[in-house]
């Protein structure tokens, strides 16, 4: 590693970076579920995600990734819900103390696909950033991470009971 990279990964320097979804991972978004498109077609992925500020903290991701950021982890949010939904989605980190440097969310021109997150692990490696570990719900994401990317991904159960997708 040459010095500069060194410098970049020193501890504490968020440079190494626990990137997390948000639904389902760190929020029960069992509520609004009646809001999802893929339940209520005449709903918008909007009207879904405008409705997170009622959504319960997950509390174990939750502790873990307070945990990595004290211990000098970068924290990068990065999820599917539409970037309309930022100033909803950061009031309810704030409100939940839940750490974090980043949030990327879905911009108007992106497709709703596992292509977000991906891309995300790719690029913020050209900035020198190490992605270390992910925090994902979704199997199949999970996969596609470690798969694509190559970074190990704690796959989280929300505990839902009902069979929510989520
Ligand atoms: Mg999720």
């Amino acid at each position: 590693m040459t010095s500069l990279g060194y410098y970049l990964h020193a501890p504490g320097s968020r440079m190494d970076v626990v990137v997390s979804d948000i639904d389902s991972t760190l929020a029960d978004t069992r509520h609004r579920r009646h809001l999802c498109p893929t339940v209520d077609p005449t709903r918008t992925w909007d009207d879904y995600a405008f409705d997170c500020l009622l959504d319960t903290p997950i509390a174990g991701p939750i502790a873990l990734l307070r945990m990595l950021h004290a211990a000098g982890y970068g924290i990068h949010l990065v999820s599917n819900r539409p970037a309309s939904a930022a100033g909803e989605t950061r009031t309810w980190l704030a409100g939940n103390h839940i750490p974090y440097e980043v949030l990327r969310l879905r911009g108007p021109d992106e497709e709703l696909s596992d292509g977000l997150k991906l891309r995300y692990l790719r690029e913020m490696r050209t900035f020198g950033y190490h992605p270390v570990l992910c925090l994902e719900d979704w199997p199949a994401t999970a996969a596609a991470i470690e798969e694509a990317e190559g970074v190990p991904v704690l796959c989280v159960n929300p505990r839902y009971s009902d069979g929510h997708p989520g």
